[in-house]
């Protein structure tokens, strides 16, 4: 998406606004902005050798460099840079000093821009003919020639990244887990009456970490598959603490104990107990969704560009 801001920018500067950015050439680099969450972004395409990669990076690791610029966060590939520009009052006047700023800075420090193909590294004369392809959400110049080959290799990697994809079963396995031990801190918090309904955060983090540890790949299913794993570990965590605390105060075995457990909840005269555990254990399971959408949100930022996507723009 762009919006005013970044589209009266772009015709300023005569980029093409389409398929949700907008691209062109500012100071002889290929520059893509866009739109994202509380940021904008700003890619430009060009060739890094690992001396300009060390230099370009050494410089926005500076604490000036990221306040100047607002950079919240940088990523640099060998075809080119991202940074997100954290979209506040005033980001529009950032970005053009920026822009103003950054195609100088990375000329010095011998990064290639428009005019070399990014496929090839080789130069674009004035009479090859040429294609900007969008990958990935940056656009890039190349040769004719070289764009199949270039979106073939983006293809490839994507077809590796969706094959991995696949990997869903050890993601749920990881979740379960990561909700399970979750769940015992709670049973135990839960059972010596030290209960506080952000524990279940705990549990919502611990299930993302499980599916991520795991091997868990980013998927459409990750959220779902996350949400019901930390649920059933407040579930759980609530189940064990209250079985625990039935064993120890009536003195039974634990297969009584869960029989009372249950005996309980169909018994009018505990209805206090019925009510308490309920309150309890929907508190905690909203902490415990909110806690696993949190680190959701944060790790969703660290994964995306994970998923590669082509296209031809001219
Ligand atoms: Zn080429």
């Amino acid at each position: 998406m762009v919006a005013k801001g970044l589209k009266d920018y772009a015709n300023e500067k005569g980029l093409k606004v389409s398929d949700g950015i907008a691209y062109g050439v500012i100071g002889g680099y290929m520059v893509t902005l866009k739109e994202g969450y509380g940021i904008k972004e700003i890619s430009v395409s060009g060739a890094f050798t690992d001396e300009s990669a060390r230099k370009v990076t050494e410089f926005f690791q500076t604490q000036g460099a990221k306040k100047e610029y607002r950079v919240a966060s940088f990523s640099l590939m060998r075809e080119g840079i991202i940074f997100e520009i954290t979209d506040t009052i005033g980001t529009m006047k950032v970005i053009k000093a920026f822009l103003e700023f950054l195609p100088n800075f990375l000329r010095q420090n011998g990064v290639l821009g428009d005019g070399f193909c990014t496929a090839c590294g080789n130069q674009i004369e004035a009479a090859d003919a040429s294609r900007i392809v969008l990958i990935n959400g940056m656009a890039h110049r190349v040769h004719d020639g070289c764009s199949g080959s270039l979106m073939e290799r983006a293809n490839v990697e994507q077809a590796r990244h969706e094959t991995e994809e696949k990997n869903l079963g050890k993601g749920v396995l990881g979740a379960v887990l990561g909700a399970l031990l979750g769940g015992l801190v709670w049973a135990v918090a839960y059972y010596i009456g030290y209960f506080f309904a952000i524990i279940g955060a705990l549990i919502g983090f611990l299930a993302v970490k499980g599916y991520e540890k795991l091997g868990g790949k980013v998927c459409k299913a990750k959220m779902p598959i996350i949400l019901i794993a930390t649920l059933f570990g407040a579930i759980f965590g609530q189940f064990v603490g209250d079985v625990a605390t039935i064993m120890v105060a009536w003195e039974c075995s634990l297969v009584d104990a869960i029989f009372s457990f249950f005996y309980l909840f169909q018994d009018p005269e505990y209805a206090d107990f019925v009510s308490g555990f309920c309150v309890d254990l929907a508190l905690g399971s909203l902490f415990a969704i909110l806690g696993a959408i949190g680190v959701l949100k944060k790790t969703s930022k660290e994964n995306k560009g994970a998923a590669l996507s082509t296209k031809i723009l001219e």
